[in-house]
């Protein structure tokens, strides 16, 4: 079993988890088994307690982990399928080691940061080697190099490469080459100090990946090779890319980096077939059609805050050969100025997952918008919510119907508290979680779309539809197309006498991959490239 270590350098959010994804991609496409493995230095023990103003998207697994949204480019790009043992923080790290000192499992000795805290590391790395039996296992080490918190994690990668021996570990550094514009100069200055940063904790990277806005000439590759000590091909180009983060694994493959990962590992490997992946950059570069479609949030301006739903989207247009262009609505000026200004001209509408009161009544107008005006809606966890409480307002004139979460007086709950929920306390990791059964209506669009009737859909939230609601909602024509198998939990409803208005209690947006769009993702776009289109569904 080989071991890639995937470190950063200069500044965050370089792409170290696109690049190890994207490896992984080549790696796979070489015929070798491959898993990933995240590790992230900050102390809560997930990433879901945290505001996606601090962290981006909390990414949900099928075993109910909440993860980092690095987890989510490991399962676009590859077949891995991951589990909580592939995400591991410095939270989880010091919980084991407190627990087992109370065990009295270090009974007489000091319980230290090395050896007990990267004991615990490295045995998190060969867990995963012993489960997942994959030829290589790739280690993302979040943060940048340099950082206190991070220390540890270095340590003990530096002690498994040791340990498992040359040829069997290699280590690639991600770094940032900026371009200097005063000197109209790439600089690599940050990558000498932040190489030289890893190699006195003694690590010594094998490869530089280099992050930058203009190629990489060859008198500067010549100079990084040189300052930092590593050979000229191992001194990677990784430029901006010009349309698509799915371009990372072919540009990664021209610099020959999976080439040069095997040769270092000695692992014999055919050169990987990449025509599948090269067909997706065609309709991603030059699509045949092209459609707006918004989406309602209000992180917007955050890039990472919905990144699997933006990424399922665009796989949604691979799906219809469709270029989308995506425009990010803040619900709070849907509020201020109005649907019709807002939303006008788009082909559909997306209502992403959220938690908290703001931004709500903008969402609620959003669906009465795309109901009214038969624009094809999606509503995911909190847009089924929405759209919801929308039909109960505007349909079923029940002007004060809300959500609980959002008003605990209201006199039509429509969507409220699980009741599994209402003995909780503790707020980490408590939500309903992770995969769970659904059943479709036969004849329903889901149904349709799916091509199945038995479905399995990750979910993370507290609340759900109110049955007390059901009888009324379903004679003015509001669908209730997926249920749990035991026919209580509203899983995804659908309107009649509307050309696409859909939405689920569950997050679609996760199982969706570039080569797999996901259904409920390729329906909504091609019904927005429809409607467009002045086509009849
Ligand atoms: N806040 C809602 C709930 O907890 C929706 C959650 C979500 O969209 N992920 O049920």
């Amino acid at each position: 079993m080989k071991f890639i270590f995937v470190t950063g350098g200069v500044v965050s959010s370089l792409g170290k988890g696109l690049t190890a994804a994207a490896l992984g991609t080549l790696l796979e496409n070489r015929g070798l088994k491959v898993a990933l493995q995240k590790f992230d230095p900050y102390l809560n023990v997930d990433p879901g307690t945290m505001s996606p103003y601090q962290h981006g998207e909390v990414y949900v697994l099928d075993d109910g982990a909440e993860t980092d949204l690095d987890l989510g480019h490991y399962e676009r790009f590859t077949n891995v399928k991951l589990t909580r043992m592939n995400n591991l923080t410095s939270g989880q790290v010091y919980q084991t080691v407190l627990n087992n000192e109370r065990e009295g499992k270090y009974l007489g000795k000091t319980v230290q940061v090395i050896p007990h805290v990267t004991d615990e590391i490295k045995n998190r790395i060969h867990a995963l080697a012993e489960k997942s039996k994959a030829d290589v296992i790739i280690t993302e080490i979040g943060g940048t190099t340099g950082d206190i918190e991070g220390l540890p994690f270095l340590e003990a990668i530096r002690e498994f490469a040791l340990e498992v021996g040359y040829h069997n570990a290699i280590f690639m550094h991600v770094t940032y080459v900026p371009f200097i514009k005063a000197a109209g100069e790439l600089k690599t200055k940050p990558t000498q100090q932040s190489v030289a940063k890893l190699r006195e904790i003694g690590i010594a990277p094998h490869v530089l990946v280099c992050r930058c806005e203009r190629p990489l000439d060859k008198d500067l590759r010549h100079k990084i090779s040189m300052f930092c000590n590593v050979p000229l091909e191992a001194v990677i180009e990784e430029k901006d890319v010009d349309h698509s983060i799915y371009e990372v694994p072919l540009m990664l493959q021209r610099e020959r980096v999976d080439e040069l990962v095997c040769r270092l590992l000695q692992l014999t490997t055919p050169a990987p077939n990449m025509t599948h992946w090269q067909e997706i950059i065609r309709k991603l570069i030059a699509p045949q059609h092209r459609v707006r479609v918004g989406v309602v949030g209000k992180y917007i301006g955050l890039q990472d805050a919905y990144k699997s739903v933006y990424e399922a989207i665009i796989h949604g247009g691979v799906a219809n050969d469709c270029g989308v262009e995506i425009v990010q609505v803040d619900a709070e000026d849907i509020e201020k100025n109005g649907a019709e200004k807002m939303l006008k001209g788009l082909g559909g509408i997306l209502v992403p997952g959220g938690f908290g009161e703001r931004g709500i009544e903008g969402k609620i107008l959003a669906a009465q918008y795309a109901r009214e005006n038969k624009i094809p809606y999606l509503g995911l966890c909190l847009g089924m919510q929405i759209a919801t409480i929308e039909f109960a307002r505007n349909v079923l004139k029940l002007p004060k119907a809300h959500s609980t979460e959002f008003d605990a007086n209201t006199p039509n709950p429509v969507i409220a508290m699980l009741d599994d929920q209402k003995r909780v306390t503790k707020k980490g990791g408590t939500m309903r979680l992770g995969a769970q059964p659904c059943q479709l209506t036969v004849g329903s669009q889901a149904g349709q779309l799916y091509g199945s009737f038995v479905i399995h859909e990750r979910h993370r939230h507290r609340y759900e539809f109110n049955n007390a609601y059901r009888e009324k909602f379903e004679k003015a024509g509001f669908v209730f197309s997926g249920l749990s198998p035991d026919g209580k939990l509203v899983e995804v409803i659908e309107l009649k006498d509307h050309p696409f208005f859909l939405a689920s209690q569950f997050h679609p947006e996760f199982l969706s991959k570039p080569h797999q769009p996901h259904p409920l993702f390729k329906g909504f776009i091609a019904a927005a490239h429809l409607r467009i289109h002045h086509v009849p569904l």
